[in-house]
């Protein structure tokens, strides 16, 4: 069997949603009678169409998750992790300003999960560049979570650990 990580970790801008919630969206967000997620102005705010059966797939395969956002929105991303009912597959939410390499320590810190048996998932290369660095197997993703993407990482993940 190929050897699995023992954490996945996301970004959320661009990764599992296809916009910056500090910028492109107005909090706070609701659901609507109709089960849309919508801003305050009243637009329907969408994941990228695989998030939720790509977190499926990895709690099927018995890998816990994360999230690891940047952003300055902290409780507008809580809240759409809410509202997208997605909050309940993190173990862990690192979510404020500043170099990705704090959220990973934290991350580290909480689960005990070394970062060697850590996947990442960023639409920024600059923060696959910093966290690389600290050995985890980082996975830069150009169009949005897919399940493609999951498929393409845990291969990623697979070949830097075999033998
Ligand atoms: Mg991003």
């Amino acid at each position: 069997m190929a050897p699995l990580p023992k954490l996945a970790v996301f970004d959320l801008d661009y990764t599992l949603w296809p916009f910056w919630v500090d910028t492109h969206v107005d909090p706070p967000f609701h659901k609507s009678s109709d089960g849309t997620v919508r801003d305050r102005q009243g637009r329907t705010i969408r994941l990228y169409p695989e998030v939720p059966e790509v977190l499926d797939r990895f709690r099927g395969l018995g890998v816990p998750m994360a999230a690891a956002s940047r952003t300055g929105e902290i409780e507008g991303a809580n809240q759409l992790l809410e509202l997208f009912d997605l909050a309940r597959y993190f173990v862990q939410r690192e979510i404020y300003p500043g170099s990705k390499v704090t959220h990973f320590e934290r991350l580290q810190q909480k689960t005990g999960v070394p970062f060697s048996q850590m996947i990442f998932f960023d639409d920024e290369k600059r923060n696959i560049v910093d966290v690389s660095k600290l050995g985890v197997t980082c996975i830069h993703v150009q169009n949005g979570m897919s399940l493609q993407v999951l498929t393409q990482g845990l291969e990623t993940f697979a070949k830097a650990h075999a033998g």
